[in-house]
């Protein structure tokens, strides 16, 4: 077990500073002074899996960050497993909590996931005390609370970043193999209620994910340096004197033959001139990457048969870019899955005619600095005229709420995360099924050409995320669980 040190950032001051949110920290101040007055003399410790990668760490130091300066005491452990194979369990019981897999679990499996557990007890002990409130995030760490129960009065809260609309068979065999762990819980915290399992109704919260508006991925650019980073990453060539020097790692693309490669003079994007469709995630057939660009394409013959080349519609979608991009598998050694999408993706895309192929992008983005990554992914979003996120399953899609932050009108499919934070044709346009091509080309196209109703979309979702997912309305929920929680 590891106690992980929380960097100095942005404080609430900060926030407050900025005009569109300065209600909302207003709010927020005056909402939590009650649950900050419960919560004195507890700690809450927060145990996951991972002290780098993946929301969960990604949201962890900026919350911890205004908690602490209210005056909670709040701290973050990391279990640390030394076994392979318990990573291997525990990636079959997140897939299984998403319906995929084969949805069996051994007695074996459970030897090596609680043994893996207890090995991380003795430090947990040391550090924990009686009264405290302690928050296990997502199954690797589960075990633990009857461990920790069994040798202290603590509370413990359940906190699951996953789930399926439906219950399969394979949903019910995994929260099966869990049962035995969620006893030993005091409350249960869930994104969206239909994620719930059946025997847990009674003590949940429901608390959406949220994103830090001043994070790198979210903090304001300028043109300037949204130009600069887009150089720096590689993705705009160096014609113009910059002020910055290039990344280490520049962001490579797929080449018409399918090979990846560093953009240069030939393969310039014009990315900052012409209208940009972008979707940016994990390589992950669940994504849409290829139904999307199946879209894009018709959208594009469609206009060449029908439009009238004389039109400023016709030229505009002529001209549209389409980006796709995700991690650089270089970065990504254990993702077996992705590589193969990717390779999906990029047989597809060799196959895409050669007069067309200029107009798809599909980038890597590399991994090795998060901050450099968080950049070059506000960049892209901010550079983009519409954000897509054609989810055929989809677990919340922050990539949405980000794009929504950003005033980005946003195409999303009927995925259920998605449908909570997009209210169709006023933060953006919901096209329910992902994978009807004619429907998404007709949607893409329509939003393209209504360049003022673009604008509308995405003022009016910057307003929804203000109110609804930003670090702010999450935080109040969290204070509400945990002084409710206190024993
Ligand atoms: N993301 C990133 N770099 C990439 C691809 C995705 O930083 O190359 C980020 C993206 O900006 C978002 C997160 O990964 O913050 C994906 O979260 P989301 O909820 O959309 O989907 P998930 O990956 O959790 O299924």
């Amino acid at each position: 077990m590891q106690k992980i040190n929380v960097k100095p950032g942005a404080k609430i001051e900060d926030y407050k500073a900025y005009g569109s949110l300065y209600s909302s920290v207003l709010d927020f101040l005056e909402q939590a002074k009650k649950p900050t007055k419960t919560l004195k003399g507890t700690t809450v410790w927060m145990i996951n899996s991972t002290a780098i990668g993946g929301g969960v760490a990604e949201m962890l130091p900026s919350q911890m960050r205004i908690l602490r300066e209210l005056g909670v005491s709040i701290e973050w452990l990391v279990i640390e497993a030394k076994e392979k194979a318990f990573f291997d369990i525990t990636k079959r019981i997140h897939n299984a909590i998403h319906g995929s897999g084969d949805g069996i679990f051994t007695e074996k499996d459970r030897t090596i996931f609680e043994e893996v557990n207890r090995q991380n007890l003795s430090k947990a002990l040391e550090l924990i005390n009686e009264g405290d409130i302690v928050v296990v995030h997502d199954p690797q760490p589960m075990p633990l609370a009857a461990m920790i129960k069994k040798e202290k009065k603590v509370s413990i809260i359940w906190r699951c970043h996953i789930g399926l609309e439906e219950d399969t068979e394979v949903t019910d065999a995994v929260w099966n193999f869990l049962k035995p762990y969620t006893n030993d819980y005091d409350h249960f915290i869930f994104s969206l209620p239909s994620y719930v399992p059946k025997g847990l109704k009674k003590k949940t919260t429901i608390i959406p994910p949220a994103i830090d508006p001043l994070s790198h991925k979210n903090r304001e650019l300028q043109l300037h340096k949204c130009i600069g980073i887009l150089y720096q990453s590689g993705v705009l060539d160096d014609h113009k004197a910059m002020l910055y020097h290039r990344y280490e790692h520049k962001v490579r693309k797929v080449m018409p033959d399918g090979t990846f490669d560093f953009l240069d003079a030939d393969e310039n994007l014009d990315l900052i001139y012409r209208p940009i469709v972008t979707e940016i995630s994990r390589w992950d057939r669940l994504k849409g990457f290829k139904e999307l660009m199946q879209a894009f394409i018709k959208m594009k013959q469609d206009n060449r048969k029908n439009g009238d080349p004389k039109s400023l519609e016709y030229k505009r979608i002529e001209m549209t870019l389409l980006v796709m991009a995700g991690p650089d598998p270089a970065f990504v050694s254990d993702d077996p899955e992705g590589e193969a999408v990717l390779k999906e993706l990029t047989e597809a895309y060799k196959a895409v005619d050669d007069d067309m192929k200029n107009d798809i992008a599909i980038l890597l983005l590399p991994l090795d600095n998060p901050k450099e990554n968080a950049l070059i992914v506000n960049a892209l979003q901010r550079t983009s005229s519409i954000i897509v996120q054609n989810s055929i399953q989809e677990g919340f899609g922050l990539t949405a709420t980000e794009a929504m932050w950003k005033r980005k009108p946003v195409l999303v499919s009927g995925a259920a995360g998605l449908k909570l934070q997009v209210e169709h044709n006023k933060t953006g346009m919901i096209n329910e099924d992902p994978t009807d091509i004619e429907s998404l080309t007709k949607t893409l196209t329509f939003m393209l050409n209504h360049p003022k109703d673009r604008d509308k979309w995405g003022f009016n979702g910057q307003l929804r995320v203000i109110q609804n997912f930003t670090l702010f309305s999450q935080l109040i929920s969290w204070l509400e669980v945990l002084s409710l929680n206190k024993k």
